[in-house]
């Protein structure tokens, strides 16, 4: 009722894990969580940073690589086959590649998250998208020529020439825009998780 502060009123300040009343002065520590006696603090960071250093260590970095590329190809298929069925390059679909990718490394790794596993997924899905580009243009330059009368066959596989060449066909602003998009999906999803306790309020 008053604002004296007998120590039980609604001013007690306990701590959010052991429930202990925090005598005014004492040492404590307030986060976004709650407010945590310093014991209680020390305690669950050191808990929290095991759970968080482990998310960085034996990455199986073999693994990543075979889930990257799996999901680089379902993202690639999928883009491809959005625009064979729609007969519209939409740039936007990419962005599954970035995130098949992302999810594809994360889950190969055996749900690690580290900074190389980013560099990872982002150079696998650079590769896709530019890859995705090209097959998405194999079959538009199939389609002319077919149109034509003239019915050609490029590979699947081309040399790097053919395959810059291909891939220029109508490259343009908002294709560097998916890209980035596309890479900041695969950049984010492998991040490593942040120590929430440590922002203090
Ligand atoms: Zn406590």
């Amino acid at each position: 009722m008053d604002e004296s502060g007998s120590g039980q009123g609604e001013n007690t300040v306990r701590c959010a894990e052991c429930g202990a009343v925090l005598q005014e002065g004492q040492d404590r520590q307030a986060t976004e969580g709650g407010v945590f006696c310093r014991a209680c603090f020390e305690g669950l960071t050191s808990q929290l940073r095991q759970v968080l250093d482990a998310q960085g260590q034996d990455v199986a970095y073999g693994a990543a690589v075979a889930g990257g590329v799996a999901g680089a190809a379902l993202g690639v298929l999928a883009w491809w086959g959005f625009t064979v069925l729609t007969h519209v390059a939409f740039g936007l679909v990419a962005v599954v590649i970035g995130i098949a990718v992302g999810k594809g490394v994360v889950i190969g790794a055996g749900n690690k998250r580290h900074r190389n596993l980013q560099a990872l997924s982002a150079a696998i899905s650079a590769a896709g998208f530019v890859y995705a580009s090209y097959l998405v243009n194999r079959t538009f330059i199939h389609k002319a020529y077919a149109d034509r009368g003239e019915p050609i066959a490029l590979p699947l596989l081309p040399p790097p020439e053919l395959f810059f060449r291909v891939v220029a066909v109508g490259f343009g602003i908002m294709d560097l825009v998916f890209l980035a998009i596309v890479l900041y999906e695969a950049w984010k999803i492998p991040a490593p998780v942040e120590i929430p306790l440590g922002r203090t309020a």
